[in-house]
């Protein structure tokens, strides 16, 4: 038959045994274990399999024209034909998946998800601080989850936690350019050239390459930064713009002294106030 794949010989079972962990379906089926989390993964697998089978939409290769379809068993109706596998499948999932009725929010659902999402998540630059602020899920529930304390969430915990995003970093939220612009063309005014800029503010290429309209929080902190270190060794930015800038940069040297005078102790019972009447 021309679907069979001339496949790689399989490991032994003690081979299996070594490479794959419990609680999967390969060690079961190749490494032969019967404990009762491999059990579970093959059960699982199964019954997930069957469950595939019930639904309507299915995917035919159709050998001869080497395409895809997509075709409801029950009323014969084809939804696509494709040159694309994935395509076809991507489709009848999308098909069997509008059939199914919407999933209770108070379902317990196994937090295997959240965790990799969340792991995944810290990869990209969002913390479990920014999570929990986030996804409105406290922090101590959180917790409990990547420890493995807790086995199972319900699904609406569960889907505001997988909503979670790179674009919720912090710092990665937009927002108007024009004070940033501002900034930036009172320098290029002075002579400081555009590549120059762009090198300070982290860019690999010389090229100064932000949007007219908006700028992510990260930029404009940095370009805020960056004009700040200027104006305290160019006189003439001093000069023309000893303003607002200045001002602020002052106040909070003022700040730093005056914390550096202090016992840490006593900035530690300050800070503890602080955090008391939140
Ligand atoms: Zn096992």
């Amino acid at each position: 038959m021309s679907n069979v794949r001339p496949s790689a010989p399989l490991p032994d079972h003690k081979a299996a045994a070594q490479r794959y962990a419990h609680g999967t379906r390969a060690r079961y089926q190749l490494g032969r274990c019967r404990c009762f989390s491999c059990r579970v993964a093959n059960a699982n697998y199964e019954t997930q399999r069957q469950a595939e089978r019930r639904r309507p939409w299915r995917v035919h290769h159709v050998a001869n024209g080497s395409f895809w379809i997509v075709r409801n068993r029950e009323t014969g109706e084809i939804a696509l034909r494709a040159a694309s596998r994935a395509r076809a499948f991507r489709c009848r999932d999308r098909l069997n998946a509008s059939l199914e009725p919407p999933r209770p929010a108070n379902q317990l659902i196994d937090t295997k998800a959240v965790i990799r999402h969340c792991v995944w998540l810290k990869t990209v630059g969002v913390g479990l601080r920014t999570v929990s602020v986030r996804s409105g899920v406290s922090r101590g529930v959180l917790c409990r989850i990547l420890s493995g304390d807790i086995r199972k969430t319900r699904r609406g915990t569960a889907d505001k936690i997988l909503a979670i995003g790179p674009s919720d970093r912090p710092g990665a939220a937009f927002i108007d350019a024009a004070e940033t612009w501002r900034l930036l063309e009172d320098l290029i005014a002075l002579g400081y050239r555009r590549g120059w800029i762009a090198q300070q503010l982290g860019a690999r290429r010389p090229a100064l390459q932000l949007r007219r309209d908006r700028i992510t929080v990260t930029t404009a902190r940095k370009v805020r930064r960056l004009y700040l270190e200027i104006s305290r060794r160019d006189a003439r930015l001093q000069k023309r713009f000893g303003n607002k800038v200045a001002g602020e940069q002052s106040t909070r040297e003022r700040v730093a002294t005056t914390l550096r005078s202090m016992p840490m102790d006593e900035i530690a019972r300050g800070l503890a106030r602080l955090l008391q009447t939140k």
